[in-house]
């Protein structure tokens, strides 16, 4: 019987032999006439986020819309790559948003992604005022795991906050928006990112003091998230953005009742000015991610597979009144639109020298 194997499918050794290493063909371009498109789910400053299923697999997509010839207008070129190498970089991780394909045509660049069908942990924070301790665990928990999992790849996401943490189907988080993230590529950068896009209430004290940040900044926010959880509103708020920062700065927030002890305690060594001396930082007073998993806030919580564990029923804070969540705030909250909560710092920046985003690839295997 004659061996019909294909040798275009085998490499030749250089002795002549097959190896059995089977050459990839390379993946199919995709375009949007794979997708058909339904409803917008989600506007961004420059971007429309569309619900789309892929005809050939029926699997559902949220698919990001930018317009080209905004990006360019708005000299947002930089960000919009940073976001695709950024994403391309994270491989698959269950609690993080994964880029599936990018493709453009004349007009707009796709980004195809995981959907997370619940919108985002904010609007479960209007929703239901504020968190009971055993959910705040669990997704404080889910928030921890992707975060570790970014500063291992050292990558400082740099925007967290209950916005960018999407919610799917089946309750779980998938971290978005890293158009602002940092690749850090050496350990002075670590130590200085110095163009920073953020939002007022979850800026860090180096951020406003040095314009610096560093992973630890990411758990400074984490120490915002907790307590907006379980207290139904942020630590730092003011009026407006001046006296959130100098609020910021002068460490000036105080702990309510409502917010369990336990969690007192992890919010106090988060909220810490030195970044150093946040638990979870990777220095010796910091203790690294050890130390903050290891706190007692986290009792119970099984780290493995957390993403394949069931999701407790979200259930308020009984400790907060609805009415109550937005007490503690000086004055009226100022209107927000989709952008002006946002602090732009380009310190000499070299943002979109291109006019046009290099060719989007495929990221597919
Ligand atoms: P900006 O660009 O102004 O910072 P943004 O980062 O929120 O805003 P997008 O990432 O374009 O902008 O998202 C816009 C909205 O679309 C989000 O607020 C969210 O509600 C929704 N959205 C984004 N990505 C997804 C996704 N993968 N699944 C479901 N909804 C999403």
């Amino acid at each position: 019987m004659s061996n019909n194997t294909s040798t275009s499918s085998l490499q030749q050794t250089p002795s002549g032999n097959q190896s059995p290493v089977q050459q990839r063909t390379p993946p199919r371009k995709r375009s949007p006439k794979d997708f058909d498109f339904f409803e917008i789910i989600g506007e961004g400053s420059y971007s429309t986020v569309t619900h789309a299923r892929e005809k050939s697999t029926g699997k559902e997509f949220a698919i990001k819309i930018l317009n080209k010839k905004h990006i360019v207008k708005e000299k947002k070129i930089k960000y919009v790559n940073v976001e695709k190498s950024v994403l391309n970089k994270i491989h698959h991780h269950p609690l993080i948003v994964r880029l599936y394909y990018t493709f453009q045509d004349s007009y707009s660049l796709y980004f195809v992604l995981d959907l997370a069908k619940k919108g985002d942990l904010l609007g479960f924070i209007h929703k239901m005022g504020s968190f009971n301790l055993k959910c705040t665990q669990f997704y404080v928990a889910e928030i921890v795991t992707a975060l570790e999992y970014l500063h291992k790849k050292n990558i400082i996401h740099r925007d967290l906050k209950p916005e960018n943490i999407l919610i799917t189907e089946e309750m779980h988080i998938k971290l978005t928006d890293f158009g602002t993230a940092k690749i850090i590529e050496s350990e002075s950068d670590n130590a200085r990112a110095n163009s920073f896009v953020g939002t007022a209430e979850y800026a860090s004290p180096e951020l406003l003091n040095d314009k610096a940040t560093c992973k630890s900044s990411d758990l400074w926010a984490l120490g915002c998230i907790i307590y907006q959880l379980l207290a139904g509103h942020p630590p730092f708020k003011a009026v407006n953005e001046y006296q959130t920062f100098q609020k910021i700065i002068n460490l000036e927030y105080t702990l309510p009742d409502e917010i369990p002890d336990v969690a007192k305690d992890l919010i106090k060594k988060l909220l810490v000015e030195d970044p150093n001396h946040r638990i979870g930082a990777d220095t010796p007073e910091g203790g690294g991610y050890e130390a903050l998993k290891s706190h007692p806030f986290f009792e119970g919580i099984v780290w493995e597979k957390i993403h394949h564990q069931t999701p407790p029923e979200l259930k308020p804070n009984p400790a907060v009144h609805f009415e109550k969540s937005t007490s503690n705030l000086d004055d009226e909250p100022e209107f927000l639109n989709e952008n002006n909560n946002e602090l732009y710092y380009h310190q000499g920046s070299t943002d979109f020298s291109k006019t046009d985003p290099e060719p989007a690839q495929d990221n597919t295997n």
